[in-house]
Formats: C-alpha cells, structure tokens, sequence
C-alpha cells in the first residue's frame, strides 16, 4: 500500500472506499491483529515530539489521512489523495457496511454515559449493528483490568477506542496482544459526536 511520510509519520494514500475495502475484505478476513489510526496535523505534529507515539503510527497497519492539513501536506509533497478519511466517517461507513453481518463492536472511551449513548446512536441508525459492549475512558488500573477482561471475553471483531491522541494510541499499542481483536481504531472524538 502506498504511503507518503509528513513530518516523520508514514500516512496511507488511501481514498474513503479503498480504506473501507481493506479493513473489510483484507483486514477482518485474515487470521491477524490491526492497529488503525486516524491522522490529522495535530497528531503529525504531536508525532515529532513523541518517538513513543511516531513508532506507534509508523507501525500501524492504517494510517488513514484524516485531517485536511494532513492531506494538503500530501499534495505538496508531491503525492496527490483525492479525498479526507475522517475517523467519524470510516467508522459510519463500517457501521452501516456491517449491520448485516456477523461482525461486532465494541466502544472504549470518553465520558461515563457516551460511549452507552453512541451505541444506541448506532443501534437506532444501523439496525442490526452488533455492538457487544462499552465502557468509558475514565478508569483506574484495577478497572483496567476488568475492561481488558471483559474485551476478551466478548471477542468484538472491531474495537472503538476514544481516549484522545496519544493516549488512545498507547493504550491500544500496550494491549494489543492481549486484547486479540482484529481491528481496533483510534477515534479520538468520534463516539462524543455519535453522542450528539
Ligand atoms: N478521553 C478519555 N479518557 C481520557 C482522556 C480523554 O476517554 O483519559 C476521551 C474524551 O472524553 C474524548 C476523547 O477521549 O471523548 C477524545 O478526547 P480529545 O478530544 O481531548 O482528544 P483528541 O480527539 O483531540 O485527540
């Protein structure tokens, strides 16, 4: 898959239909774990100062253009992307593609009460979505425990995790083997605004 490097951070061109294509027929289909996540100038920018956070997106196995600075930096270099592939989007997409199927959700982050209020957001647009479980972004590290406990207990086949950059990032990073899912995103803002 094609990449351009902005400021150190290896970003996918990637169009909105192509990204979905690669996480549902790639990405979902193979026995393997993904890390995606959702690049705006901010975090590029963040990325130049963290080495932790800048290993973590150059390894990740998505890295979409989320920002619209991200995806002019892009044209400038010389690699032109047609299109955003905002993090809020690309999980409506998949939403809505996989309301039909067998795949599950699971929705880590944000507020006590939001990630409870964008399930039934999702329920009530999807019909059908399977969305297993939620839990907020607030807990201690003996809740943490139990929120890891819970994800391998529920198995989701793609994990929402929305507790801000770098946070969300690292937090996936550290978990990643443990938690087993086959697709996890860093969303950053996106069940506050599913939450309305
Ligand atoms: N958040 C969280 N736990 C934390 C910090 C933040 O769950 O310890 C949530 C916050 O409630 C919000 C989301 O992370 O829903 C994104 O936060 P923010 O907008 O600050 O980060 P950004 O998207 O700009 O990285």
């Amino acid at each position: 898959r094609k990449k351009v490097s902005v400021l150190d951070v290896a970003i996918n061109i990637i169009t909105m239909n192509d990204a979905i294509d690669v996480i549902i027929d790639d990405f979902l289909k193979s026995d393997k774990i993904h890390l995606i996540a959702t690049a705006n100038a901010e975090m590029v920018m963040m990325a130049n100062q963290d080495k932790e956070l800048q290993a973590i997106l150059n390894s990740a196995d998505l890295v979409v253009p989320d920002g619209a600075g991200v995806v002019w930096a892009s044209n400038k270099l010389g690699y032109p992307m047609k299109e955003r592939v905002a993090g809020y989007d690309l999980v409506q997409h998949l939403l809505n593609k996989l309301k039909n199927g067998k795949e599950s959700f699971y929705f880590l982050g944000s507020s006590p009460g939001v990630a409870e209020k964008a399930k039934v957001y999702a329920e009530t647009k999807y019909p059908g979505v399977k969305i297993v479980g939620t839990h907020d972004g607030y807990f201690s590290v003996e809740e943490e425990k139990m929120v890891v406990q819970e994800i391998q207990k529920l198995r989701p086949d793609i994990l929402l995790v929305a507790l801000g950059v770098p946070r969300q990032e690292k937090w996936i990073k550290k978990h990643f083997s443990e938690l087993n899912v086959p697709v996890t995103i860093g969303v950053g803002g996106t069940l506050d605004v599913m939450a309305g």
